[in-house]
């Protein structure tokens, strides 16, 4: 019942310091959601899935994947998906595959018929889904679905067809929800949780107990035997609880309007270069740290970092002066959130993970 997510790329804006662009795999028990996919997105993905086969004793499997899920159209964010697209085709996907993302409200009325020509910016999502499309990402080319969604938060278009939609939930037990944020071109963040389990009925404890009261406690009723009320929470053992992560995209520090356990948040600048964070929309390791503390996420992870940095270190002492549960991501690294809502964080290695 844990969440996992894989980080592939840990830079801002373009390959530097030997980290790349961004874009991460979350894991659930049900499948996988990608969230962003830049540039060189497979290449890392070819690696990461032959060390996780290598070191980390299990395969990670593509068809698996139900969604890409991108959370704005900036090409560091994005230029991975066509050709990674296509590779699953090589590789002979047939399973249904969603792309979603973020666009304008003004695009959004366009695509659901409006007649006013709506002012797009190069790299709002709907002209990259549009060139995919030409380029042939489509259901006919690729041999499998795909289905290519754009919404402004509130509402969602299915570009296949045109049809208003509410957002495709690609799994069954997971939900993905999208909660706006402040950038420079349409942008969200994307949330992915998991429902929590109900503590398994403990036979061993009740094994000196006739059947009916056995079965009365399994059923969950408080019972009387022998003079005494049993209580059937005592013969269950711990409930697991939900468990959900936030992966930010790019953005200017801002509440974000939901809660979370694990938020994995852009902290592109240190507070010294506040200023040219506020002017580009992106968020400093303290801003990321005051957004953990309002979303009452219990762990904070750090990506996302400009050129100008060579190491975490700084990053790091900013946002643990203001949470308490902070760790910063290299590339490769894995985050494990485990089902008493502790975090694992595996550092990547030459070979394997610490
Ligand atoms: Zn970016």
């Amino acid at each position: 019942m844990t969440l996992e997510v894989h980080v592939l790329g840990t830079s801002s804006a373009r390959p530097a310091q030997g980290r790349s662009v961004s874009g991460s795999i979350i894991e659930t028990p049900e499948g996988m959601v990608i969230v962003d996919c830049g540039e060189g997105f497979q290449n890392r993905l070819v690696k990461h899935r032959s060390e996780m086969k290598a070191f980390g004793g299990r395969r990670l499997k593509m068809s698996k994947v139900a969604a890409i899920l991108l959370t704005h159209g900036h090409l560091d964010h994005t230029w991975g998906v066509l050709p990674w697209m296509q590779t699953m085709a090589l590789d002979g996907r047939k399973d249904k595959l969603w792309v979603i993302g973020p666009t304008t409200t003004e695009v959004v009325d366009a695509l659901l018929g409006s007649d006013v020509e709506p002012e797009v910016t190069p790299s709002d999502l709907v002209i990259q889904y549009d060139m995919w499309m030409d380029l042939g990402a489509t259901t006919e080319s690729l041999g499998y679905e795909v289905q290519w969604v754009l919404g402004d938060g509130e509402r969602w278009v299915n570009m296949n067809d045109g049809s208003k939609i509410n957002l495709p939930q690609p799994m069954k037990k997971v939900r993905i929800s999208a909660h706006p944020t402040q950038h420079t071109v349409p942008s969200c963040a994307w949330k992915v949780s998991i429902g929590g389990r109900k503590g398994k009925f403990d036979r061993e404890s009740t094994k000196n107990l006739p059947d009916e009261i056995k079965a009365s406690l399994a059923s969950g009723e408080d019972t009387e035997y022998d003079g005494e009320l049993l209580l059937a929470s005592n013969y269950r053992k711990d409930e697991i609880p939900g468990k959900s992560v936030i992966i930010s995209g790019d953005t200017a520090e801002q509440a974000i309007d939901t809660n979370c356990d694990l938020l994995i948040h852009e902290a592109t600048f240190l507070q010294s270069h506040t200023d040219i964070a506020n002017e580009h929309l992106h968020s400093t390791a303290a801003g990321a740290a005051r957004t953990a503390v309002e979303c009452k996420a219990k762990h904070l992870a750090l990506t996302h970092y400009s050129a100008r940095l060579d190491n975490h270190e700084e990053s790091l002492n900013e946002a643990r002066e203001i949470h308490p549960s902070v760790v910063a991501l290299g590339d490769g690294d894995r985050l494990v959130l485990r089902d008493d809502q502790s975090l694992l964080h595996l550092v990547k290695q030459e070979e394997g993970w610490a």
